[in-house]
C-alpha cells in the first residue's frame, strides 16, 4: 500500500525494476503547465514552470515579468493592443 500522500491519480506512476529484480511503482510529480498568453494562447517566456511551493521560494522579481500585463500577455499582443488604443484615441 502506498503512503497516504501517494494515493492519488495526479502523480505519474512509473513501473521500474529495482536491483533485487522486483517490479516497484515509483511516483513522479507532474510538472505544472506553462503560462500562456490569454490573447494568442502561445507560451510565455520568463515565467518559471514551478509549482506553488517552489514559486514561493523565488525572489520577488523572478516570479513575474516587470512589464505592463507581464506574465499575462505576450509582448507582441501587448504591442498590438497599445497601437489599437492609440488609434482609438486619435
Ligand atoms: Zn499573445
Amino acid at each position: 500500500m502506498p503512503q497516504p500522500h501517494l494515493r492519488t491519480r495526479s502523480k505519474k506512476q512509473i513501473k521500474t525494476t529495482v536491483p533485487g529484480g522486483k517490479t516497484k511503482t515509483h511516483y513522479k510529480k507532474e510538472k505544472t503547465s506553462t503560462a500562456l498568453c490569454f490573447l494568442c494562447k502561445k507560451p510565455l517566456s520568463g515565467i518559471p514552470r514551478l509549482d506553488a511551493t517552489e514559486t514561493r521560494k523565488l525572489n520577488y522579481t523572478k516570479k513575474r515579468i516587470w512589464r505592463l500585463y507581464g506574465g499575462k500577455i505576450c509582448p507582441k499582443c501587448l504591442k498590438d493592443a497599445i497601437k489599437q488604443a492609440a488609434r482609438a484615441l486619435a
